[in-house]
């Protein structure tokens, strides 16, 4: 990793800071169709399973769980079973769609490449499991905030406002790192930070000089 790389992400995680992400919101982006679709192919693969399996049972000709035919006088904890099983294996599949329908979604909304996003996850999942997400979750771009000044949405790609010119990402003037808005030193070098006057929302009124 060189230094701009390095520099670039200092960068993303120090942006992102502004952020205040809840994991039962996180949930909220994955598509719904997808939940469902999960939901249905579960209930799907349960009855189905269950079906083939007292078929198999009361006609013979087919395995029935488990294979070693030690529960085949016993549908009711044969069928439990292999309920159990569709379960666990269900369980792991949704959480893998699910990751894939997150990536997806919130790519999209931060403007990154949501296709690749997923695609990188997707093939890096049946080796590393969960790695894909991981440095998705580290290095994704912020999300795009609204303006201090005019409210109006920016890209935290910006460094000022197109609507207003408002300087979103003040830098120190020393060493040119980028600080916060409500520094009042540089954390990098102690360089003391007079910033641009508050943005008006936040201000006192101005006194109305005609009354
Ligand atoms: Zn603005
Ligand atoms: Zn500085």
């Amino acid at each position: 990793m060189n230094d701009t790389f390095n520099e670039r992400l200092r960068l993303i995680r120090f942006r992102r800071k502004r952020e205040r992400t809840r994991f039962r919101e996180e949930l909220r982006i994955i598509p719904k169709w997808l939940v469902w679709t999960g939901v249905t192919l579960y209930i799907l693969a349960v009855i189905g399973g269950i079906g083939v399996n007292l078929g198999n049972m009361s006609y013979g000709g087919g395995p029935v769980f488990p294979g070693d035919g030690s529960l085949v006088n016993h549908p009711v904890l044969s069928c439990l079973g292999l309920a159990s099983v569709i379960t666990v294996v269900s369980f792991f599949l949704a959480v893998w769609l699910f990751m894939l329908g997150y990536v997806y979604r919130d790519a999209k909304r931060r403007g990154m490449n949501a296709g690749l996003w997923t695609l990188l996850v997707l093939i890096l999942s049946p080796a590393y499991v969960f790695i894909g997400l991981i440095i998705y979750l580290l290095i994704r771009e912020p999300l795009p905030y609204t303006c201090p000044q005019c409210a109006a949405t920016v890209s935290a790609r910006f460094n000022f406002c197109p609507n207003c010119k408002y300087n979103l990402h003040p830098a120190c003037p020393q060493c040119q790192r980028e600080v916060a808005d409500t520094d009042k030193f540089c954390p990098f070098c102690a360089t003391e930070l007079s910033h641009a006057p508050k943005p008006a929302a936040d201000a006192a009124p101005a006194p109305d000089p005609f009354s």
